[in-house]
């Protein structure tokens, strides 16, 4: 891989055997479309030779062999929305890039056993529109990222969400995978049509749905996933930590809380500094636009758009007596560290109405501004929160990745990977204790301001026992210097990181060279998994560091 893109070329004999299987529509080599699909948030660069859009489980097997043939790498993508870890780059120039969102079919909704069997293609916005349209009382759990996002490439990066489901490969269970020989298998059942395929997790003998995650033995066609079922009663909570010294204490609640079940969210607590890449972009304020911010910047800024040191968000679940006992539990360990603060359904529209008003009339927004105690474009965020809450995907959140962008940030057609904006995301996980979590972050930040960065944390809490500490660097594209300054950061966390014995719950195109550094015997052992199901080597060689060990002979067929 290059920081240059290179010109590469898919043979017009491979050109014209893909054509013949999925039609030339679904074929794309013309030098704008290989641009496209060759463009990342990332300051790496790669160069795809064509792009192919399969739809149907057939048709991804035909392109497999194809590629096994003629011995070219596939990537293969559900929608390709992975920003800040790689999108559709491959890692060496030249590969197929497959992106399966013409299979986008929701198979079958169970609501009595509450699951559902879903294609690649399906995204969270057309997944919770389709339950919600269709009068299932079962939510889907989205994230806080691009509502076109893919449900099931999420769910196979081990991504994580909002509510009690927002473990997604957790959720997963019963997959159909082509292999890269190209057979059909279909993991966690015996044969097909088995009754528990989609209800037992871990099938009968070894449990092999895993090693379809994460890697590049397979591309998944199919899959089971657990959905919630709709509870009688919801509210989500907004809580701001105004004093930085009260944190300790409100990770021992949030540990106790979860722990003891009473909280079941994905728990979000972000900085400052994530809330302000949601509300401004760095060219709207009268700041120095270079290095960054200064603590009295910050501290203006804070006042300005009255945000917190750090915010919290979760969402709580059940009957509405258990949602009133949560309230209390919740009140009684949070408030006195903290402002909390409960959204019902009932009164969300009421909320929505007051925002409106406020933005008609400076008046109304002064008056909503002090009884709020803070902006009303903070305030302006809580609905789309208590949306997300319960499974309503939106793309307000990725306004963060236009934070260095130098242009105004769209409104429609939010896509940071094909704007050039500047992303890289760094997601190390810890133990979820005080001792682990905060003498850490010092070192992340103090290596944020020495590589001249601001310092975006955001803490999702992965399960009661570990946090994973979500970092971004956020930079502009267009500065050959920052972006030179981005890599060097990002390199030097991997150390800082490694140093301190930990490693990432997900990681992107721009670490798996460094994923196993430490696990030789990992590497050798995901190496020959890799050589005995992918003998040509064919599907995303080198994808999260797994690749053909050198000294096992691939077999020839
Ligand atoms: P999203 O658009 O939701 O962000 P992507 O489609 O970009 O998700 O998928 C993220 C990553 O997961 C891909 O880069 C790829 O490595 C892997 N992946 C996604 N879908 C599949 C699939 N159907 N089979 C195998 N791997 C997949």
């Amino acid at each position: 891989m290059d920081n240059s893109a290179t010109q590469a070329n898919i043979s017009e004999e491979i050109a014209n055997e893909l054509c013949a299987v999925l039609g030339t529509d679904n074929v794309c080599t013309s030098p704008e479309d290989l641009d496209r699909y060759s463009r990342c948030t990332i300051p790496w660069q790669s160069r795809c030779a064509a792009v192919v859009f399969p739809g149907s489980t057939d048709e991804v097997v035909s392109v497999v062999r194809i590629a096994s043939r003629h011995r070219i790498a596939v990537w293969p993508s559900s929608k390709g929305r992975n920003w800040g870890y790689g999108t559709t780059l491959a890692i060496e120039d030249g590969a197929i890039v497959m992106i399966l969102e013409r299979m986008n079919r929701i198979l079958e909704v169970n609501e009595e056993l509450a699951y559902a069997v879903i294609e690649p293609g399906v995204t969270y916005e057309q997944f919770n529109a389709y339950l919600r349209s269709n009068g299932f009382k079962l939510w889907v759990d989205c994230t806080d990222g691009s509502a076109q996002g893919s449900v099931m490439g999420n769910a196979i990066e081990r991504g994580v969400g909002e509510t009690p489901y927002g473990d997604h490969f957790g959720n997963l269970c019963g997959l159909e995978v082509v292999l890269p020989d190209g057979d059909l298998v279909h993991v966690g059942g015996t044969r097909k049509g088995l009754k528990t395929w989609h209800t037992h997790k871990w099938g009968v003998g070894p449990y092999l749905e895993g090693i379809f995650t994460q890697s590049n033995l397979g591309i998944v066609t199919q899959a089971g996933i657990w959905l919630m079922p709709k509870p009688e009663s919801y509210n989500s909570f907004v809580y701001e930590v105004r004093d930085e010294r009260h944190l300790p204490k409100v990770v021992d609640a949030f540990r106790h809380l979860a722990l003891t079940g009473v909280v079941n969210t994905k728990l979000h607590m972000i900085n400052d500094f994530v809330s302000m890449t949601i509300l401004t972009q760095r060219i709207n304020e009268k700041v120095p636009q270079e290095g960054p911010l200064t603590d009295a910047d910050l501290d203006a800024l804070r006042r300005k758009y009255g945000i917190s040191p750090w915010s919290c968000a979760g969402g709580i679940y059940g009957t509405r007596e258990q949602v009133k006992l949560q309230r209390s539990l919740l009140r009684k360990a949070l408030s006195p560290y903290g402002r909390l603060i409960f959204v019902s359904n009932g009164l969300l529209p009421y909320i929505e109405r007051v925002i409106n008003w406020s933005w008609k009339n400076p008046i109304y927004r002064k008056l909503t501004e002090i009884a709020a105690r803070t902006s009303l474009l903070v305030l302006e965020s809580a609905p789309y929160v208590h949306k997300i809450l319960q499974g309503i995907p939106t793309e307000f959140f990725v306004k963060h990745a236009y934070y260095r962008y130098r242009h105004p940030r769209p409104q429609n057609d939010v896509h940071p990977a094909h704007d050039g904006c500047g992303l890289i995301w760094f997601a190390p996980i810890l133990p979820f204790t005080n001792d682990n979590i905060w003498p850490y972050l010092d070192t992340c930040k103090k290596l944020f301001t020495e590589h001249g960065f601001d310092f975006y944390v955001a803490m999702l809490l992965m399960n009661p026992r570990s946090v994973i500490c979500l970092m971004a660097i956020i930079f502009d594209k267009d500065d050959p210097d920052e972006t030179t300054r981005s890599k060097h950061l990002y390199a030097s966390l991997l150390a800082n990181m490694r140093e301190n014995h930990l490693q990432q719950y997900r990681a992107g195109l721009q670490s798996w060279d460094d994923l196993f550094k430490d696990a030789p015997e990992l590497k050798r052992l995901n190496g020959k998994i890799k050589t005995a199901l992918d003998p040509n080597n064919i599907i995303a060689p080198g994808h999260y560091g797994i690749s053909q060990n050198e000294n096992d002979a691939p077999l020839d067929h």
